[in-house]
């Protein structure tokens, strides 16, 4: 079947491979409508790597998926051929302490889509265990039902903030990762969410969430605006998804006492950390890697319009066009938020 490979770094194919083709008993097979490409699946094109994880073999990228049932396993009895769906990216053991705890995403032996060696979905066909597969409502598009995989990321770190009505949070980095927790804070509780940013283009997405309030921090300083807007008592929620050492720093000054921090953009390099602020101020941090049981309750908000991610999808290529929307997102333009790859037209 043709899919968009990673032969390696540097190197993408729209070519034939060999991919399962076997519907299990409790597996449904998917025509893919729409995938989006994620941060990691730009990372793995430059760089052959994240973290452990190494591309040694060719490998299909995609993980943020949605499409069409075609066919149903023989044991399948809640979905059935024609449903629109996404897809939750990892196969999980069900006989894992993980799982039981509820906290599969832990589970070192997930297989999750192209994450090697494990093959993705940018492909016009795909196989999966159908109890990681959910029914789209009919309000929403392939197009939004391929947001929920990004989606749930910040569902996760808004569900580990425990936020009280009211609170107001910050978010550091308005990439796909930032936006969408911030409006998963705003619909979890938050009365407001500043978002902060060095690139004053990315914060143009703003003006579609009147909720959302941008720091521009090419000009602004960012602890000085929180402190004076807050009385002087600082954010209640904190969530960093910029990956960047120096975003740490804004967690010992833009903080109010007993915030929680959510750590969500991961970074590898060690960050100093201001223990005695920390201390002080009775900070509880949670750390957020992929999710769990996220795509349920994401669906709902997207299908109620409590949560919009139409304007975050900037730009939409063809399956054919695989090769060059990733030559695209390699550019990393600031006004690029999510580019989708639309596979069935
Ligand atoms: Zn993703």
């Amino acid at each position: 079947m043709k899919a968009l490979v990673l032969e390696k770094k540097l190197e993408l194919n729209l070519r034939d491979i060999d991919l399962p083709n076997k519907v299990g008993l409790n597996d449904v097979k998917i025509k893919m409508h729409t995938v989006g490409i994620c941060g990691s699946d730009i990372h793995y094109y430059e760089h052959g790597k994240i973290g452990q994880w190494n591309v040694n073999a060719p490998m299909v990228l995609g993980h943020e998926g949605s499409g069409t049932i075609i066919e149903v396993g023989a044991d399948e009895k809640n979905l059935k051929v024609g449903d629109r769906v996404c897809i939750e990216p990892q196969i999980v053991s069900k006989t894992t302490k993980e799982y039981k705890l509820g906290i599969y995403n832990y589970d070192q032996e997930v297989k999750f889509w192209a994450t090697p060696p494990i093959h993705g979905c940018l492909t016009p066909e795909v196989i999966f265990p159908s109890d990681m597969v959910y029914k789209l409502p009919d309000n929403l598009s392939y197009s939004e039902g391929a947001m929920v995989e990004p989606l749930a990321v910040g569902m996760q770190g808004v569900t580990k903030a425990k936020i009280k009505p009211g609170q107001i949070g910050l978010v550091m980095g308005c990439g796909p990762i930032g936006l969408v927790t911030a409006l998963a804070a705003l619909a979890g509780g938050c009365a407001k969410v500043y978002i902060a940013d060095i690139l004053s283009e990315k914060l143009k997405m703003c003006d579609y969430y009147p909720d959302l309030i941008p720091v521009d921090l090419s000009k602004e300083n960012l602890e000085t605006k929180i402190m004076n807007e807050t009385k002087g008592w600082g954010v209640d929620r904190f969530f960093e998804c910029s990956g960047a050492v120096k975003a740490y720093e804004a967690i010992f000054t833009c903080c109010s006492p007993g915030a929680h921090v959510v750590l969500i953009g991961n970074n590898a390099e060690p960050v100093p950390m201001n223990w005695a602020v920390l201390f002080a101020k009775g900070l509880e941090f949670q750390t957020v890697h992929r999710y769990s049981h996220q795509y349920e309750p994401s669906i709902r908000l997207l299908e109620r319009g409590k949560i919009n991610v139409k304007p975050m999808i900037t730009h939409t290529f063809k399956f054919e066009e695989s090769v060059e929307a990733f030559i695209r997102a390699a550019e990393h333009r600031p006004t690029d938020v999510k580019l989708q790859i639309k596979i069935d037209e």
